[in-house]
């Protein structure tokens, strides 16, 4: 934990120093290495909040976006008793939002939706962005074509544009010259993605992302979903398409989205 209780106050960790858990008020310690960022754990080794996740760097740099006593708030639930400690509430808003970049079980993110109940999620993806690709340009039919001559049996993974016609009719027109094994294939996969397309992505800001290896996980969300993938924009997961590994998703601009929780 980034923080913990010493003489009333919340404080970060120094060197050689006993404070008390914010949560449940048992002795923690603090760890100042040289690697991992300065932090409190418990004596007894034992988190109390199993939903925390171990603190990255990622953590911290989202975290230090906000006010001290915006960050890890202790949320209870007077009826149960149970208590957990939000990454970041910002009490005008009633809003949690909880950073997650660890893999989660979809069990804890119903729970935890239920717990917090007005909360949000910002999902680290940095390092695994290379999984995505974000489409919003036009068709580009003659660098589709010219990758489809060059290696007729590669399967059509990332569309760059959703003009399928055309591309039936070229592909149509192509075929007595080309060998395409998976032509019905890629042209269902393209379909049905038009079809999403046609529906959503006129929306301004709005792409769709194809997301290789997705977290199928997320699919127990309810909640509003923004991904960070280490840019100056985060993307809202707007919906799944039922094809495929797509997303409707909708680009927000990072800093006004950090200045609107602050
Ligand atoms: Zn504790």
């Amino acid at each position: 934990m980034k923080y913990a209780l010493l003489n009333g106050k919340k404080i970060t960790a120094q060197p050689n120093l006993m404070a008390t858990c914010l949560c449940c008020g048992a002795e923690v310690k603090s760890y100042c290495g040289e690697i991992n960022q300065y932090h409190w754990r418990h004596l007894n080794k034992k988190q109390c909040d199993l939903w925390y996740e171990n603190e990255t760097e990622w953590h911290r740099d989202w975290k230090n976006y906000f006010d001290s006593s915006y960050q890890e708030v202790v949320k209870h639930d007077s009826k149960t008793g149970e208590k957990h400690i939000a990454d970041i509430y910002n009490p005008k808003k009633e809003v949690v939002i909880e950073l997650q970049h660890s893999p989660i079980k979809p069990n804890e993110i119903r729970a935890r939706e239920q717990f917090y109940n007005r909360m949000i999620w910002v999902i680290d993806l940095i390092g695994v962005d290379k999984n995505l690709s974000f489409i919003n340009d036009k068709f580009n039919l003659e660098y589709q074509l010219t990758k489809m001559r060059q290696n007729p049996t590669e399967k059509i993974e990332v569309p760059d544009s959703f003009a399928i016609s055309e591309i039936e009719k070229e592909m149509n027109a192509l075929s007595s010259i080309l060998r395409l094994p998976d032509k019905d294939e890629n042209m269902d996969y393209l379909r049905a993605l038009e079809d999403e397309y046609k529906k959503l992505c006129k929306l301004p800001n709005h792409y769709l992302m194809l997301w290789k290896y997705r977290h199928k996980y997320w699919e127990a969300s309810s909640k509003h979903k923004f991904i960070d993938i280490g840019t100056n924009t985060l993307y809202e997961l707007v919906a799944r398409v039922q094809f495929g590994n797509a997303y409707i998703v909708k680009a927000h601009d990072k800093n006004k989205f950090i200045v609107h929780y602050q």
